[in-house]
């Protein structure tokens, strides 16, 4: 799933700038490199706060468009919480999300 492999990344992002933020700790701070440093943890929590305003439009889109399942009498398509088959008119158990 989408969500998942974006969780996933996410989780990964923060391990690595917290591993970066562990060693720009460790570094002096005269030495040169470490405002490098500073700025790739920046950019690493800024694709932080873009990786989480995805998970937010998945989880919107999720809401939005209604998942599926075949009918168990007919076989058609019919939305996961229909009660009634659209396409035989079977009464089906509705699957909570
Ligand atoms: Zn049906």
């Amino acid at each position: 799933m989408v969500e998942k492999k974006v969780l996933a990344a996410n989780e990964r992002l923060s391990v690595a700038q917290e591993q970066l933020d562990a060693a720009i700790q460790a570094y002096d701070a005269n030495r040169p490199g470490i405002e490098v440093m500073k700025e790739v943890s920046e950019r690493l929590r800024e694709a932080r706060v873009c990786i989480d305003k995805i998970q937010q439009h998945l989880e919107a889109a999720a809401e939005v468009v209604p998942s599926m399942r075949g009918c168990p009498a007919c076989g058609k398509s019919i939305r996961a919480q229909a009660t009634l088959c659209g396409h035989c008119w079977a009464k089906v158990d509705p699957q909570r999300a």
